[in-house]
């Protein structure tokens, strides 16, 4: 009997869901766990506000169970905060008090540099899980690459007995990567949130037609946020919505360090963060996110580009 991990923070969408498919097409038994871990969350983040759809995550869980030609979602795991952190009450300050998996230098590069606890608490959450459940293999999405990265290396570097299982990412019809933080977005940051998978993909289709460089290939993403940048701030606050770009990576797929050249056999990991500011006037009519779209949102997403290598 094999059993697969698929471990969420719920609100549960087509992306969580396709990571359960894969693992109940590779496993016997799924296993979903639902925890919103609070020392991967900073102090001023949004652990308190994540969203939270008990229910619809139930009934979604049941209606795709009743689809699985091979598996099954035998138990969902949903532990309270006493049970994943029995001694010390979690801490999510530097360097707080409690066990901990640091993985150095990836938890500090990309997400980690605007988010500086967020790995620790992921790796701590994860080796927890990992030795509560055992599983044979654990699933995670590529569209947290970075996540997907320091996994693969904790299990290595702990000698853990698992396999990591990698799933693509689910997308909306226009491309949008699909995120639990999505509900944020209203009509207005939803369209100009599209930004940065059309930045990645330009610099995608520069690496396809030859280019190798760093700078001919993040050109060709900056030129996208950029242009989508000036055509926001011409627009009266009524109806624009601006953004900020955090970061534009080429980064090596293993150490995830900036590369100057794609390696022909490597590849590379193309990746970046933009965060959706608060619309500055929001008008009667137009649908709005959760939270009014006064919240601050993060959206992130990625790119492989393929080495000879594999
Ligand atoms: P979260 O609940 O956001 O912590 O995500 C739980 C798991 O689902 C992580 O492994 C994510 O990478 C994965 N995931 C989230 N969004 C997507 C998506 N759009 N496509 C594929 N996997 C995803």
């Amino acid at each position: 009997m094999t059993v697969g991990l698929v471990p969420t923070m719920g609100a549960l969408h087509e992306g969580h869901l396709s990571l359960i498919r894969q693992a109940a097409g590779e496993n016997d038994k799924v296993f979903v766990t639902i925890y919103v871990n609070p020392t991967q969350f900073g102090v001023n983040e949004d652990l308190d506000s994540y969203p939270k759809t008990w229910d619809r995550d139930m009934q979604l869980l049941h209606q795709l169970d009743e689809h699985l030609t091979r598996g099954d979602v035998s138990a969902v795991f949903a532990p309270t905060t006493k049970t994943m952190y029995p001694m010390l009450p979690p801490d999510s300050t530097l360097p707080g008090k409690g066990s901990f998996v640091n993985i150095t230098p990836l938890a500090n590069l990309l997400e980690g540099k605007s988010r500086p606890v967020f790995f620790r608490g992921v790796a701590t959450v994860c080796m927890k899980l990992f030795n509560i459940v055992q599983p044979e293999r654990v699933y995670f999405g590529q569209k947290d690459v970075q996540q997907t990265v320091i996994i693969k290396r904790m299990v290595k570097d702990f000698h853990l007995d698992t396999q990591v299982r990698i799933v693509p990412t689910e997308r909306e019809q226009d491309g949008l990567a699909m995120s639990s933080r999505n509900v944020y977005l209203g009509e207005r940051r939803r369209k100009v949130g599209i930004v940065l998978r059309k930045a990645l993909l330009a610099a995608q289709e520069a690496f396809r037609i030859g280019k190798t460089s760093r700078e001919e290939i993040l050109a060709a993403a900056w030129e996208v946020t950029n242009r989508m940048s000036m055509e926001q701030d011409t627009m009266v606050p009524e109806q624009r919505a601006r953004f900020e770009v955090d970061y534009l990576s080429l980064a090596d797929p293993e150490t995830l360090e900036e590369v100057a050249l794609v390696d022909a056999q490597q590849g590379a990991v193309l990746s970046g963060a933009i965060k959706m500011l608060p619309l500055e006037v929001v008008r009667d009519g137009e649908a709005h996110g959760v939270g009014g779209d006064k919240v601050p949102v993060r959206l992130i997403d990625n790119v492989i580009l393929s080495g000879t290598g594999g």
